[in-house]
């Protein structure tokens, strides 16, 4: 619950919010680099850059890098993407992922479970059906009808031990805020769980813009650690956890995914970048409007922005400070923390 100071602080910063969101879309800071150029949600993103670069700079599709770069992620398995993630209440690992292209193809996976890599069954559903999303079961399905091996359903040795504690303290934890860059305590960009089982959410979101200039985006995530059976974030969401549109730009968040969802965030970005909104004051507005929305009840909860426009301005936001997100393009290998609505 609020306490008293924060509520207060809550709806002044929904009022802000109100008013923010009646300026017009002034040009506001936002750093450009020349394509190709990739970028993905914190400090762990930088592993995830280097595949995705690689692909990059051979001159390659962006859609090709954004796969092949959260899969590093998703391969590992001390990490809470992929099946090395903190399981659900019932202590199965359940993986949510999608993916866009430049066409406006899209494809996407939830409640998956003992598929390593989510991110490719999601480009097969892309490519090989005429939906854009499958669940559970079915999406499981038909990834081994895809050749992918089903793994073990045991749990790493790191996620039985988040379990164990989890079980003792026996109540649902709501996701950790910034909980991700913790893991540096442990060394850098070397995911190591924590201890005390707080360590419970994660994702990757990645976006590139390619030699050929166009743009492609890619989430992947085991979601919220200790979370209800079947419950499914933002990460799989086409317009909430990603958006991609060739003409404007592309999206990618992170944080409480049922306050991207309220909002279809990543959509909502993309949609101010049209209006003429810089990548991160799209980003900073998307914030806003989850502000104004939700007020007092906006609770202890984090959400970022991560965005890119067609030219490779980018830029990023979030609602408490701790966002990180990385970048890599010809001339820059590095990590950038993004500004938050609680700095103001
Ligand atoms: N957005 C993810 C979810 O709610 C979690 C995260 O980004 O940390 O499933």
């Amino acid at each position: 619950m609020l306490d008293r100071r924060r509520f207060l602080l809550g709806s002044t910063l929904g009022s802000l919010g109100l008013l923010w969101n009646q300026k017009s879309a002034a040009m506001g800071p936002s750093k450009k680099l020349d394509a190709p150029l990739v970028l993905s949600t914190w400090d762990a993103g930088l592993d995830a850059n280097r595949a995705a670069w690689d692909v990059l700079k051979a001159g390659g599709r962006a859609l090709d890098a954004v796969e092949k770069g959260v899969m590093v992620t998703e391969d590992s398995l001390n990490c809470c993407v992929g099946l090395g993630g903190n399981p659900d209440r019932d202590g199965f690992v359940t993986l949510d992922a999608c993916i866009m292209d430049e066409q406006g193809n899209c494809g996407s996976v939830a409640y998956l479970e003992r598929i390593k890599h989510p991110i490719s069954v999601a480009r097969r559903v892309m490519e090989k059906t005429p939906h854009v999303m499958l669940v559970g079961s079915g999406a499981q399905q038909f990834a081994v009808s895809e050749g992918f091996k089903l793994e073990s359903a045991e749990l790493s040795d790191d996620a039985q031990r988040s379990y164990k504690q989890w079980l003792e303290r026996s109540h649902y934890q709501s996701p950790a805020k910034n909980i991700e860059n913790k893991q540096n305590q442990h060394g850098p960009f070397a995911p190591t769980r924590l201890d005390d089982g707080q360590w419970n959410h994660d994702t990757i979101g990645m976006i590139a813009l390619d030699q050929q200039g166009n743009l492609s985006g890619s989430c992947t995530t085991s979601g919220a650690g200790f979370k209800m059976r079947g419950r499914v974030g933002d990460s799989p969401l086409i317009g909430s956890g990603l958006y991609v549109d060739n003409e404007v730009g592309a999206c990618a968040a992170t944080g409480q995914g049922e306050d991207i969802i309220r909002i279809a965030g990543s959509h909502l970005v993309v949609e101010f970048m049209r209006n003429g909104a810089t990548p991160e004051e799209a980003c900073k507005k998307a914030v806003g409007r989850l502000v104004s929305m939700r007020k007092n009840k906006i609770g202890d909860i984090q959400i970022c922005f991560l965005a890119m426009d067609r030219t490779g301005s980018f830029g990023a936001f979030s609602l408490r400070p701790g966002f990180t997100y990385a970048v890599r393009s010809r001339n820059e290998e590095k990590i950038y923390k993004s500004k938050s609505w609680f700095d103001q």
